[in-house]
Formats: C-alpha cells, structure tokens, sequence
C-alpha cells in the first residue's frame, strides 16, 4: 500500500486551509484534495474578518493559500468521488486515483445537490460521477454527460477522445473548445429512468436512451461520497469536536450548517485538525 496520511482534507476553502495548518503544527501528515472552484473567492468584500477590514474575498483566499504553501502543505487538485472505511483506514478515490488516510476531514462548503429521480439506485449501474475512473468501459458505446461542473466540456472532450460517443446536455449557450464529433441536446434533466441498469434521461418531458450517464458536477451529495453518514436539516452532523458519527472521519466549515462565514469554518477547521491529531495519537497508544 502507498503511503498512509495521518489526515486527508476535502476541499480547499477557509475551513479545510485552516484544518490542514492546524493538522501540520500538531505534526501529522496532511494532503488536501479540492476542486480548484472557491466559494470565497468570489465575495467582492468581506467586512467582518477580524484582522482583515475591508478586504476582497479573492486577496483574504490568496492570504490563506500563501500561508500554507509556506507550509509545503500538499495539494491534489480534483474531486473526491467518494470515500470507502476499511480497517480503519480511509480508500479516497480522487479523480480515479486511490488516496489512504487514518482520519478524513470534510471542508466541502455547501453542497446543494438535489440528487435526480432514481440516481440513487442507479449510480454504478450505468450512472457514474467520474469520467477518468469509468470513461473506458463506454468505448463505442453512447453516453450522456450532464451536469454544472466548471470542467464538464475537458471532461466530455477526454471521453470522446476515449472513442466513447459522447452527447452532451446543457443549457449553456456558449461552447468553447468542444471537440467536434460531440452532440448537443439543449435540455435539464428532470428524471433518471431504469430500474437495475440505467435507460435513459427525461428531458422536457422525453426519453432521451443511452448506454450511461456521466453526471458531472463540482461537488457529490453528502450521503453519496461516503455510506451511512448521518446528516441534519441537510447539513453534516457533528459534535463540538467536530465529528462524524463515523469514528475518524470529522467535518467543518459551512457544510456542517449555519452560519455560513469564514470564522465560523475556520474556527472549525482548528477544532476537526486537533481532534483528529489525538485520534492518531490515540491510535498509537493502542498498539
Ligand atoms: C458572494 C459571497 C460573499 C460572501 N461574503 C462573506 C463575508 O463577507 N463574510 C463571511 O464571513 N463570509 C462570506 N461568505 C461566505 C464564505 O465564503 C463561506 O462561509 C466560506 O467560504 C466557507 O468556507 P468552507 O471552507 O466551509 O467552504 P468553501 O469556501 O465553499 O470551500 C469548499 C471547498 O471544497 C471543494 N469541494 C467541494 N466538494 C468537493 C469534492 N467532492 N472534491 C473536492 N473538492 C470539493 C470546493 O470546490 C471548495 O474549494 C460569502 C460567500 C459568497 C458566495
């Protein structure tokens, strides 16, 4: 097995940027995975930072990021597909790529997937959040990618090149760069059809049949990144020590509720960052 981290970190915002200097002054090993796309970024002011008065969210992001590269924190810029428990260990699935961490903290922000009509049953059966992990399985078949990821138009492109017949279903009206033997169907996708294997989609009320479906988004529904993760009012539940009720996996920041502000997650980040540290240490002593 690769190297195991003592803390992997999903996402990259206020919240995950200070949980991972936090982890590092308590002398763990610390990776973050993020999508490069940043909730902070774009506030055109923020006023109520303390230290920071009348600063752009772009420049307070910047601070943040030039804090931990002094720190040599590493980054793996992509999206977490989903997270696996096994023997105490965390699998990361990373864009394809597996990471191992003891302890897991969620920095997310807000997640506001509404998952569609049967994508639950159906994810794995023709449903797939992941064009590196699964692109290779549709070669000479015919796919649909639908979603609001920023990198949805490289991700179709890297399937057709794949040899997949891609078709790809948007509202967007601008179509840069798209490799030209992909289809457009103009459309949002209202219901997934199928009962043990994918079908088809419902757009504007008709079937639209396929052999997959790429579903491609910048963030995963909560309870699709990891099994039997208990939330509240659509937040990740947590304790004041900011875990999960899943032992060794913590969360902060705004995926864990109201409110939704900067201090509040990076207050949070430090306290995931500490527990996490002495659950480690904690599993050392048991040895
Ligand atoms: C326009 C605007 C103005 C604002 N103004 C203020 C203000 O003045 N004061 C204030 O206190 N707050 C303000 N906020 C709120 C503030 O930006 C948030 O509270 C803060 O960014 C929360 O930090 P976070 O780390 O919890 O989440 P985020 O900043 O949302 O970071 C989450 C990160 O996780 C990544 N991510 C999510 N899912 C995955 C995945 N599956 N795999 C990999 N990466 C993933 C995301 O891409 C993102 O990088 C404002 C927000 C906006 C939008």
């Amino acid at each position: 097995m690769e190297n195991i981290l003592d803390v992997a970190i999903i996402g990259g915002g206020p919240a995950g940027l200070s949980a991972a200097i936090n982890a590092v002054a308590r002398n763990k090993s610390v990776k973050i995975l993020t999508n490069k796309s940043n909730y902070l970024q774009k506030a055109e002011m923020v006023d109520n930072y303390l230290g920071f008065h009348n600063i752009s969210g772009k420049k307070l992001m910047q601070n943040f990021l030039e804090h931990v590269q002094s720190l040599n924190i590493a980054f793996e810029y992509g999206k977490v597909i989903n997270i696996m428990k096994y023997n105490d260990i965390f699998m990361i699935n990373c864009n394809g790529e597996i990471i191992h961490a003891k302890t897991v903290i969620l920095a997310l922000g807000v997640v506001k997937n509404n998952l569609l009509k049967n994508e639950e049953n159906l994810i794995g059966r023709g449903v797939s959040y992941c064009a590196t992990c699964d692109g290779s399985l549709y070669k000479g078949k015919n796919v649909l990618v639908y979603g609001n990821a920023d990198d949805i138009i490289e991700e179709a492109n890297f399937l057709q090149k794949l040899g997949v017949n891609v078709t790809l279903i948007t509202a967007k009206k601008e179509l840069h760069d798209i490799h030209k033997d992909i289809n457009i169907l103009d459309g949002v996708v209202t219901e997934i059809v199928g009962n043990h294997k994918f079908e088809a989609v419902v757009i504007n009320h008709e079937e639209v049949k396929a052999d997959g479906l790429f579903l491609l988004r910048n963030s995963i529904a909560f309870n699709t990144i990891i099994n039997d993760l208990d939330t509240y009012n659509g937040y990740i539940q947590v304790n004041r020590n900011m875990e999960t009720n899943i032992s060794g996996l913590y969360a902060c920041g705004d995926c864990t509720g109201e409110p939704l502000q900067i201090s509040k997650a990076t207050g949070e980040g430090l306290v995931a960052a500490q527990n996490a540290a002495k659950y480690i240490d904690s599993l050392k002593e048991m040895k």
